[in-house]
């Protein structure tokens, strides 16, 4: 079984920024076996209906602006695996969440930044899943189960996003303080996560703390329940910081 994770990608810059996340998702590519393929839902693909990623050979999509170019030079070319995506496809299909095949969709940074620092030789097999934010955490929970049993056949299913996420609010020059508002949310959700109360995780927004401030678009949590419904409720935290003062970057694992 290769538990499925959730990781919060942080900004673009992770990749260079010395900061324990970093250090984290460098650890994270040594701390499992080597996983046949990582199939990543990133909240940086969004589409009306599922989609599943089949290119033969990754193209790398700089999905950011305003950044130093040398992160426009960044390449993450790892191979695809059409033949898996095909099956995602199909499992997706099957749990009644039709699904297509995307051949000239490559990696977005969702996917690329955790996968450059875990994986940095770019040789292991990787395709993405869409996310459909205007359906909310019920139906990625749903989406997630699809995928469960790909756990079994040592397929990597990584949930890609951010525990809080406002961007407006980002500090880009420290300090690196978290406001109350930020805390709290994170606090309620790890909370929620380490007692299991799935219920309540699918209901964050009305009953979490500054839920809308932290999230003022779900696309960043929603991978969360992707991960959470291909693992399971038992969640393993894996890490917890935070960058930029108002984007937790906290990590889980999933079972049953
Ligand atoms: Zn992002």
């Amino acid at each position: 079984m290769m538990a499925p994770v959730f990781v919060s990608h942080g900004s673009p810059t992770l990749v260079f920024d010395d900061v324990p996340a970093r250090d984290f998702l460098r650890r994270l590519g040594t701390s499992m076996p080597r996983p046949k393929a990582v199939v990543v839902a990133s909240a940086h693909w969004e589409t009306r209906l599922p989609a599943v990623s089949a290119m033969a050979v990754n193209e790398t999509i700089h999905d950011f602006g305003g950044f130093p170019d040398i992160l426009y030079q960044q390449q993450y070319n790892a191979p695809g695996d059409p033949a898996l995506a095909a099956r995602v496809a199909g499992l997706l299909t099957d749990a009644g969440l039709p699904a297509t095949l995307d051949a000239g969709r490559g990696l977005d940074h969702g996917a690329w930044v955790p996968l450059m620092l875990a994986w940095p030789e770019a040789d292991v097999p990787v395709l993405q899943v869409s996310l459909q934010t205007h359906l909310g955490p019920a139906h990625h929970l749903r989406l997630g189960r699809a995928l469960a049993e790909l756990a079994k056949e040592d397929v990597l299913v990584i949930g890609s996003g951010s525990f809080t996420h406002d961007l407006r609010s980002v500090a880009w020059r420290g300090p690196n303080e978290a406001p109350d508002w930020v805390t709290e949310f994170a606090d309620w959700a790890n909370a929620a996560l380490a007692e299991g109360r799935l219920d309540d995780l699918l209901n964050y927004r009305t009953l979490a703390p500054s839920a809308a401030r932290n999230h003022p678009t779900e696309e960043h949590f929603l991978p969360l329940f992707v991960a959470l419904g291909a693992g399971g409720t038992a969640a393993t935290p894996l890490h917890q910081s935070l960058t930029f003062s108002v984007l937790r970057m906290d990590a889980y694992a999933f079972a049953a």
